[in-house]
């Protein structure tokens, strides 16, 4: 038996999961927002800060967990925001140093496909739909390979931008998807044509970015209406990018994840998707789509009973700008 203390703090989200023979005991989080403007990362820092202690007796609170029965900490060592991921990477050392326990340093992209397996996914093809992140994943010898993935923003990034310009505070995604519902008001939906930019197997996102301000700009169109097209176009792409993968590399699992897959319109669209091609899709739950530290303790356990950990502390630290496919995949 063993029990591994997994700990979030890429981004927006400090979160701390404890998960023992693949089973969730804790998935505890607190999540920074704002009113109105983006995340400013040494603010985020600031919240995961002033969280982590309550974030970490909550946790053991909840799985019934004592602090002698965690085997081993993990801990999200990128990608991420330097900031957030330093206050992580602290909090995951000083504990191992306390309870004299190895550390497991995971990356936080493919803790996010790994843990798509408690959905019954065996292969898939991932569309990580995520705030900084936007990759179509999937195994291959050796490695988790990256068959697409955008040019500039990610796709939550490029929804919380426009969201802003309109006013709207962080995370944009929920209220749009809202708004979006609304789209002249009824059944009849009204479709705005933007630019559709799909380049190979990858995306692009900026221009289409600075059309939607720009139509907002002008007064021609309404907000629901601007929102609607955008989930239309750009969950469109996505999908496009997404079936393309699983034609080439013959796969016939879809798996969703990231924060964006959240939203109803992408999971049905997938779903339309993978029926017409005869591929099973495979969605976990919210709780799991957004970022948390159960992800990072389930891969953490992996990891662990491979014997991939560290004892030498000083020998640890954080990747900022760590690649899905520059992990060597050694789980397996
Ligand atoms: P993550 O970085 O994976 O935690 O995901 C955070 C991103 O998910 C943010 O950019 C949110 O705006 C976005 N998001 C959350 N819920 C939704 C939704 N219902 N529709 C679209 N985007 C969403
Ligand atoms: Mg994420």
């Amino acid at each position: 038996m063993t029990t591994i203390l997994g700990i979030e703090s890429t981004a927006h989200t400090f979160g701390i999961g404890i998960v023992r023979n693949r089973k969730i005991l804790a998935n505890v989080k607190s999540t920074y927002v704002t009113e109105k403007g983006g995340i400013i990362p040494m603010e985020a820092a600031k919240h995961h800060s002033e969280s982590k202690e309550k974030i970490y007796s909550q946790a053991l609170e909840v799985s019934g967990v004592s602090e002698e029965e965690i085997d081993a900490i993990a801990f999200s060592q990128g990608p991420g925001l330097s900031p957030c991921l330093l206050e992580g990477i602290k909090f995951a050392k000083d504990l191992a140093e306390r309870l004299r326990k190895p550390i497991v340093p995971v990356n936080h992209c493919i803790a996010h496909v790994e843990v798509g397996r408690i959905t019954g996914a065996k292969d898939p093809v991932m569309l990580y739909a995520s705030g900084a992140n936007t990759q179509i994943i999937a195994y291959a010898s050796g490695k988790f390979r990256i068959f697409g993935e955008t040019l500039d923003l990610g796709v939550g990034n490029f929804i919380d931008n426009f969201a802003r310009y309109a006013g709207i505070g962080f995370p944009g995604g929920p209220e749009i998807e809202k708004l979006a519902k609304k789209s002249s008001g009824g059944p009849e939906k009204k479709l705005i044509e933007l630019p559709y930019t799909v380049k190979g197997m990858d995306i692009a996102l900026s221009g289409i970015l600075t059309n939607l301000k720009q139509k907002l700009e002008s007064g021609k169109y309404g907000i629901q209406d601007l929102a609607y097209s955008m989930q239309e176009t750009v969950f469109a792409m996505l999908v496009e990018t997404a079936e393309r993968a699983l034609a080439h590399t013959g796969k016939k699992e879809l798996l969703l994840g990231g924060g964006v897959a959240c939203n109803s319109r992408l999971q049905e669209m997938c779903k339309i998707m993978c029926k017409e091609r005869g591929a099973k899709f495979f969605c976990p739950d919210r709780l799991l789509l957004v970022d948390n530290g159960a992800m990072i303790a389930f891969l953490g356990e992996i990891m662990f009973k491979k014997k991939i950990y560290g004892e030498n502390l000083d020998k640890i630290d954080i990747k900022p700008k760590q690649r899905t496919d520059d992990v060597n995949v050694r789980w397996k």
